[in-house]
């Protein structure tokens, strides 16, 4: 099937680089690590939100909407990167928060705060049951002040968003050239599921050679699988009505969550700074920080036992170190 690529913006720095990680690899003596860049997709409009925010932005704007509105945590990096895209593009933005036992204006709330976007905090209690009211509600207050509203789902994940992450895949594919590898595995983490989703339907359209594994830090297996098909139906809903999913297979892993979304134990700590001092490369201790250390933890295990070459997204996420800091011990 040949792809036609849908409205689309330039938002993204990109291609980003893949980097071996020389150091982790030689010390876990098991298949080499690559890190796909995509902290690197920009500055503030970092990581792997961004890459399906010019799919959906390319959507709301050949709609004629003026106004986003989308929703997250209080340290949400698809809000922030929302954010400040519709500052950038001149839309109005507004976002719906859960609120957090950390709510100062640090991490991504405050470059949030500081695009100029209308944002409103409601308890985790309101954000979970009335999150599809409240969506109405703040549409209509736009549209009574004669705005269009464009809304955004959690994370930009589903049948647009999806296109990020396989326009990515064609992107890998060149990497893996240039490279000369062929990676068995391909691994993210795995929130909202549109990363997962993009990536596995890429990898399976551009015949990367790999499965993707989305290791989770929130809900479960079951959530991820069915949240994965959800978006990829989304997707050939809207434009490959003929695609043949029955052919796409997910995988997750769901045993390194820890205490629970945005919540870390010390050893992730402990992985994010030692990760920083071999490699240069700093994780987040909601996603990525917990994802390649669930990685890590495989490798010991013996999980990718006979695998050459894996493949890790860094999907961003910086800004939620921040608020998190006092969980680095001096030394
Ligand atoms: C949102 C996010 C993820 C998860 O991506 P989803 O597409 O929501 O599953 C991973 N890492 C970072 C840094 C994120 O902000």
């Amino acid at each position: 099937m040949s792809l036609s690529y849908p409205a689309r913006l330039s938002l993204a720095q990109i291609p980003t680089p893949l980097q071996y990680l020389k150091i982790t690899s030689e010390q876990l003596g098991g298949p080499r690590l690559w890190l796909k860049r995509d902290d690197l997709t920009g500055s503030l409009l970092s990581g792997n939100k961004i890459r399906k925010l010019e799919f959906v932005l390319g959507e709301a704007l050949a709609q004629g909407c003026d106004t986003l509105i989308t929703c997250g945590g209080v340290q949400s990096n698809h809000c922030r990167a929302t954010a400040l895209v519709g500052a950038q593009l001149g839309l109005k933005v507004c976002l719906i928060l859960r609120e957090d036992s950390n709510d100062a204006a640090d991490g991504n709330l405050l470059l949030s705060q500081l695009s100029g976007a209308d944002i409103h905090i409601y308890s985790p209690r309101e954000y979970r049951t009335r999150q599809a009211q409240l969506f109405v509600e703040h549409q209509n207050h736009y549209e009574s002040q004669g705005r269009k509203v464009f809304c955004i789902p959690t994370g930009a994940s589903d049948g647009i968003g999806v296109w990020g992450y396989l326009a990515a895949c064609e992107e890998l594919q060149k990497d893996f050239q240039t490279h000369s590898i062929e990676p068995e595995w391909i691994l993210c983490a795995t929130g909202s599921g549109g990363t997962q989703a993009g990536l596995t339907l890429g990898a399976h359209h551009f015949n990367l050679g790999a499965k993707v594994l989305g290791v989770a830090v929130c809900d479960s297996e079951d959530y991820f699988h069915n949240k994965v098909r959800q978006d990829l139906r989304d997707w050939s809903d809207r434009y490959a009505s003929d695609f043949d999913l029955t052919k796409i297979k997910s995988y997750v892993n769901a045993n390194y969550i820890g205490p629970g979304y945005a919540k870390a134990d010390a050893e992730i700590f402990k992985t994010i700074a030692t990760v920083a001092a071999n490699e240069g490369v700093i994780f987040d201790p909601v996603y990525t920080g917990k994802a390649f250390h669930g990685l890590l933890e495989e490798i010991k295990k013996g999980t990718f036992n006979g695998c050459k070459d894996l493949v890790f997204i860094h999907t961003g996420g910086v800004f939620g170190l921040f608020p998190q800091r006092h969980h680095f011990q001096q030394s």
